[in-house]
């Protein structure tokens, strides 16, 4: 991690080295749990379990989604369940197969990453990604949908939920998108 080792702080350099980045607090933790929002009629279980979830030939641009799944004391969560489902490029679900459709685990500094295409309004609803999250077998599932900055139809959605707008970068890669979520548990 950058800035990791400058030395501003030599007395405290043997205890950092020795944590893991795990144990860190990271500094863009809100604090405030992820608000749920409704599912929608299009979820499917049973998803594959990957990281691109466009298969070949999905209409849309491409987009990175990527963060980390905290608990409520900001505490990354290892191998978290994230199951995603969106639209695609033109705003059409895959109700057949699973394309634009996977769920994956978070890795062991509690992060995820999303390989997908950006997904486009349709009938009512603006641009969004559905997304289920489930720190382990044991606890619930939260279930919520994410949004894109700047979507002209954000605040003529009634589901639209500020707190849930990704941030985008735009990189030589393609848009990356950041999202944490934080879960209401211990
Ligand atoms: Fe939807």
């Amino acid at each position: 991690m950058p800035g990791r080792d400058s030395g501003e702080f030599p007395q405290k350099t043997e205890e950092v080295t020795v944590r893991s980045q795990a144990d860190d607090i990271p500094p863009d933790c809100s604090g405030i749990p992820t608000p749920a929002l409704e599912e929608g009629p299009f979820y499917k279980p049973g998803s594959p379990e990957r990281r691109n979830i466009a298969e070949e030939g999905s209409p849309g641009e491409k987009l990175t989604v990527e963060g980390y799944v905290f608990n409520r004391n900001c505490k990354p969560v290892r191998e978290a369940w994230i199951d995603f489902w969106q639209a695609d490029g033109t705003g059409v679900y895959d109700n057949t197969g699973f394309n634009l459709r996977g769920h994956q685990y978070t890795d062991e500094y509690g992060r995820y990453h999303l390989e997908t295409v950006r997904p486009v309004e349709y009938g009512p609803r603006t641009a969004h990604i559905h997304v289920k999250v489930r720190a382990n077998d044991g606890s619930p599932i939260m279930t919520t949908q994410l949004f894109l900055p700047g979507e002209k139809r954000n605040i003529e959605d009634w589901i639209f939920d500020n707190s849930l707008v990704m941030s985008i970068s735009k990189t030589e890669k393609g848009e990356i998108a950041t999202f944490n979520f934080l879960l209401n548990i211990e």
